[in-house]
């Protein structure tokens, strides 16, 4: 069934762990005929530049996005940020320590595997990565082509994810930080694909009492159940809700760039919200 959506504010680019890049999809997102799009890579503004003046070009309308990592008890939870000036010395700062991390942690990620007679090096992680920001699916992806693994998931299952054999825990920021983070810069913090952990009212209550302001209501993860509680949650709190693709690439798609339900009015709820220069 043909979908008719108008944005899109979740999609990832290869600066981060996708494989277009930012002019690609803002092609693509004119194909969808949407109005609105956000990269919003991990830790990463890279794509942004490239990504606005593209839908300048083809008039789409760039919402300047992020998506950041917490971890709330041992819960990895992912915190969208929209509509912030790119030109924050503390933002800059930030993700240039993130991406420090990062550079670390697919290291020890390639030594675990060495350890365990696994033939994959940082060097050929950091090549798979190109311009992006280093993470687990450039490893993923560097077993997948060398037949260690059958398929992308196995990768996770039998040497990434939690509990597997060579996890390493990525370096985060606090909630608190990345929330002060968007605000000085102008943006909106919003909880992104809250899955089934909408259901705790712990966290819920927590995330929204450090200054969250959005929730990701649609998304390729949630079943109907989840973005009607999502919808519940937003409207008693005062929320905006928004969602998108979280496209990446297709060995790992679950939604094509367009293919969620976002309404326009997101992006006028973000705008509205947004105290600062945004694109
Ligand atoms: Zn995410
Ligand atoms: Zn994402």
């Amino acid at each position: 069934m043909n979908s008719i959506s108008s944005c899109d504010l979740h999609i990832h680019s290869y600066y981060s762990d996708g494989a277009m890049s930012p002019a690609g999809i803002v092609r693509a997102a004119a194909d969808a005929g949407l109005s609105a799009i956000s990269i919003a890579d991990h830790d990463t503004v890279a794509g942004q530049a490239e990504a606005i003046e593209a839908g300048g070009v083809l008039g789409i309308e760039i919402i300047t996005g992020i998506e950041f990592s917490v971890m709330e008890k041992d819960l990895d939870i992912h915190i969208l940020g929209y509509c912030f000036d790119l030109s924050g010395v503390r933002l800059s700062a930030v993700l240039e320590d993130l991406e420090r991390g990062r550079a670390e942690r697919a290291e020890r990620i390639a030594d675990k595997l060495q350890d365990l007679g696994v033939p994959v090096t940082f060097d050929e992680i950091v090549a798979d990565a190109g311009a992006g920001t280093v993470g687990r699916p450039h490893v993923a992806k560097v077993l997948l082509r060398k037949g260690i693994v059958a398929e992308f998931q196995e990768a996770f299952n039998r040497f990434l994810g939690y509990g597997a054999s060579c996890h390493v825990p990525k370096k985060v920021l606090p909630l608190e930080d990345v929330v002060s983070i968007m605000k000085e810069s102008g943006g909106v913090a919003v909880w992104a694909h809250p899955g089934a952990n909408i259901r705790k009212r712990g966290l819920v209550d927590r995330i929204f009492g450090c200054g969250v302001e959005g929730i990701e209501a649609w998304h390729p993860n949630h079943t109907e159940e989840i973005t009607r509680l999502a919808v519940r949650e937003a409207g008693r709190r005062g929320l905006v809700c928004t969602g998108g693709s979280d496209y990446h690439f297709d060995e790992a798609r679950k939604a094509g760039i367009g293919e969620i339900d976002v309404p326009y009015d997101s992006v006028t709820a973000l705008r509205s919200l947004a105290s600062g220069l945004s694109a």
